[in-house]
């Protein structure tokens, strides 16, 4: 990669961020174009997101994602937000235009994204999101429009609640559950909680209850031990690297108005990962 005076940049604001995995496929696919950009990430503290923020506008940068634990908290330091991410409370993707910067979610997107080059559907479909979290927000803002009816269950009753009551101004047929036992009715079970990161994390839900033809998503970008459990029953099961590809795909045409080749993203995320 040749770096020059004209070299847009682009980057990503977490803490922790040194595990991240998107400057691989965003800088390969600014290079498969031969676009003068790049990719980089930034350790920022907590307590100086703020001046990271100025710092896009100070150094020109074209823009950056956002990740954890930020994305609630840029909100009021930027100009503007997108209808998308306004509803969803987070923004992942941030646009600089003219010093104004605009606020964007392609999370949500993203897992849709993923979820239909997998060839897999909800139109018609019962569809049950575990954890009511940021992610469970972004997935269900696009579930609830598509899907027959979503439910919402979380460890936590009333943040399930508020996320199905704030999800039902998008769609009427979202509710939150209580508990997860029977799931023989749900088409479609998603793992929004980060239980599965570690390898002895307990099961999101009891593995005895998976019924044979489920489609069983983890977001965690991995087979989680929730994924095999549910593939071994006879379920098709889908992990999260497809959402974290299509998020970047999306986010690279806010910064570039160009459609990247998302084989060549997909191959750098995947040596990446390995
Ligand atoms: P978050 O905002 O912190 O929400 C986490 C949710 O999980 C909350 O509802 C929380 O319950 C629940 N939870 C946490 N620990 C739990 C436990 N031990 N038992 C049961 N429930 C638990 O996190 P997030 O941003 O939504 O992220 C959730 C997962 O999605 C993470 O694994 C993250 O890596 C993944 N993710 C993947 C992508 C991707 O591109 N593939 C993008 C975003 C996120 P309470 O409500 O009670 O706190």
């Amino acid at each position: 990669m040749k770096i020059t005076g004209k070299t847009k940049v682009t980057g990503i604001f977490g803490y922790p961020v040194e595990h991240t995995l998107s400057p691989a496929m965003h800088n390969a696919a600014f290079e498969a174009l031969g676009l003068d950009y790049c990719y980089i990430p930034f350790t920022v503290h907590p307590d100086m997101l703020s001046a990271a923020v100025g710092a896009v506008r100070a150094l020109n940068l074209r823009g950056v994602n956002i990740t954890v634990p930020h994305k609630e908290k840029v909100i009021p330091m930027l100009d503007t937000i997108d209808d998308e991410a306004s509803f969803i409370g987070a923004v992942n993707t941030i646009v600089s235009s003219d010093g104004q910067l605009k606020g964007y979610n392609t999370d949500g997107r993203g897992f849709m994204e993923s979820l239909s080059e997998s060839g897999i559907s909800v139109k018609g479909r019962n569809v049950l999101i575990i954890g009511a979290g940021g992610a469970a927000r972004a997935i269900g803002y696009y579930l609830a429009q598509d899907a027959k009816a979503l439910y919402i269950y979380g460890r936590t009753p009333g943040r399930a609640k508020r996320l199905a009551s704030d999800l039902k101004k998008v769609a009427e047929s979202v509710s939150s559950i209580p508990d997860i036992s029977p799931i023989d009715g749900f088409h479609v079970i998603i793992n929004a909680t980060p239980l599965g990161l570690k390898e002895d994390d307990p099961l999101p839900l009891d593995a005895g209850l998976f019924c044979k033809g489920q489609i069983v998503c983890d977001l965690i970008y991995r087979n989680t031990r929730f994924l095999r459990e549910a593939s071994k029953s006879g379920c098709i099961t889908l992990n999260g690297l497809g959402m974290l590809l299509w998020q970047g795909v999306l986010a690279f045409e806010l910064w570039t108005g160009r459609k990247p080749d998302v084989t060549i993203m997909r191959k750098a995320l995947m040596n990446a990962f390995s």
